[in-house]
């Protein structure tokens, strides 16, 4: 079988990628495989499905503003439904932590994210739930500092991330896009370019090219491959020395549902929605997120540092994770968390750029590599997708929904513009 362009992988990227290239393309035939049997069944199901556009650089700021614009176009103009529920970014910081975090704010004001300052009064008035003055003896040998001050960023909230997928593979295939699900694709054919039809071709003074892929239902021979298959890329991109810049983790996500909860839920003041912003509490690791469709909370813990790399086929919540360890700490800020315990929970897997924690597109013959978006892959993956369209087309720039332009380069791996994020909670 041959096809134009091959996209491994239909998750969120994948499927943005491949919607642009058949966009820009139109004669091309295009094909997306996925292992598993459906659009976003990957890491991109289990995601938090949050949306947001803080950045200090303006490189990260046009990769998340112009997706989220892209969003509502789906949503508002296209009639796609993704759940859009704009409620904001809410970090709640002890005052030590705001003090370090002032000068990226203005950064972040300075490249257009849209950010509001509560004070300590004010947010114990819009939050009754939180609890700010602490001096038990035991919080303070837990080392746990009060909040003081709440930074919201407007322009955040929530997706349906199976919506997304859903809509960007409806218009993949109303273009005449193919998909073919529960094939995996087992290894990159790798050619000479100039082949000789030699026994042990390629030698190593040829130059190769990727031709396509060994897949489970045979070999799909493709002018290019996009190798968009998340935390899993490295198995078929280590086996010909691709570096992707990347390593996989795990992150865990509880669910919660109690009418003890529907207060704090149901947090007004911050938004327009009546509900809840996206919360953070960096002082324990955690972040909380109201799911509209189903009126439950989401916890989710953000303890990059001390948890290991390594790639995961079917990750599973760490044995305790929560009970012996978060609630401890989360019933001091919220005590309306206390005695209960999670409805469900899953564990899904980031694929953490280890350099710079931006996106990657890479181009190399035959092939463009897609990824590395170290947890914000929904969120910036309509720019992705532009970008892959635009390496696949050779151009410099790539124009964004909403008309910002970057160099195509500026996301590859030989020329990447150095950008240093400084809002670090
Ligand atoms: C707990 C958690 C919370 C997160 N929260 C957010 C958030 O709130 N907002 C946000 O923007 N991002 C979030 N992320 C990150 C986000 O999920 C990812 O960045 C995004 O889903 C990456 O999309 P993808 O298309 O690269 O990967 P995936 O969705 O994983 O897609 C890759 C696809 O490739 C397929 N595949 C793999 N190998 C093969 C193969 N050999 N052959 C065929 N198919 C293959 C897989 O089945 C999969 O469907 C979170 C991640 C986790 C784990």
């Amino acid at each position: 079988m041959y096809r134009d362009i091959l996209v491994i992988g239909a998750g969120a990227i994948g499927l943005s990628s491949a919607l642009h290239m058949k966009r820009l393309n139109p004669e091309k035939s295009v094909l997306v495989v996925d292992r598993l049997g459906g659009p976003g069944q990957g890491n991109t199901a289990k995601c938090a499905g949050i949306f947001l556009n803080l950045a200090t650089t303006e490189l990260n700021f046009d990769l998340c503003d112009s997706t989220i614009d892209w969003f509502y176009h789906l949503q508002d103009d296209l009639g796609h439904r993704l759940g859009l529920t704009q409620y904001g970014y809410l970090y709640l910081l002890d005052r030590e932590r705001y003090e370090r975090v002032k000068k990226p704010i203005e950064e972040a004001r300075s490249v257009g994210v849209d950010i509001k300052i509560y004070e300590r009064p004010e947010v114990e008035r819009l939050l009754p739930d939180l609890a700010t003055g602490f001096g038990e003896e035991e919080t303070e040998l837990m080392g746990l500092k009060p909040v003081e001050v709440g930074v919201l960023t407007r322009k955040c909230g929530s997706i349906d991330a199976d919506g997304l997928t859903r809509s960007l593979e409806a218009e993949f295939l109303k273009l005449g896009g193919e998909v073919s699900y529960n094939t995996t694709a087992k290894t990159l054919i790798v050619k000479p370019l100039k082949e000789l039809g030699v026994d042990g071709e390629p030698f190593v003074w040829q130059d190769i090219h990727i031709t396509g892929a060994e897949t489970s239902k045979g070999e799909i021979q493709a002018g290019t491959t996009v190798v968009a298959a998340g935390t899993w890329s490295e198995r078929l991109l280590d086996p010909i020395g691709f570096d992707t810049l990347t390593r996989p983790k795990s992150r865990s996500i509880f669910v919660f549902k109690d009418p003890k909860l529907d207060r704090l839920r149901d947090t007004r003041g911050f938004s327009e929605t009546g509900l809840l912003p996206f919360t953070s509490i960096p002082e324990i690791s955690v972040y909380l997120k109201v799911e509209p469709s189903e009126g439950t909370i989401w916890l989710g813990c953000a303890d990059d540092f001390g948890r290991r790399y390594g790639l995961e086929d079917d990750p599973q919540p760490e044995r305790g994770l929560y009970e012996n360890d978060i609630y401890h700490a989360l019933v001091k800020y919220l005590p309306c968390f206390e005695d209960l315990r999670p409805l469900n929970s899953w564990t899904g897997q980031r694929a953490m750029n280890r350099v710079d924690k931006t996106p990657v597109v890479a181009p190399a013959p035959g092939m463009i590599y897609v990824g590395s978006a170290t947890g914000y892959g929904v969120t910036k993956c309509d720019a992705l997708g532009r970008t892959v369209a635009a390496a696949y087309a050779g151009e410099e720039e790539v124009e964004f929904f909403g008309g910002q332009r970057i160099r195509v380069a500026d996301l590859g791996i030989e020329d990447r513009k150095k950008v240093k994020e400084t809002f670090k909670v």
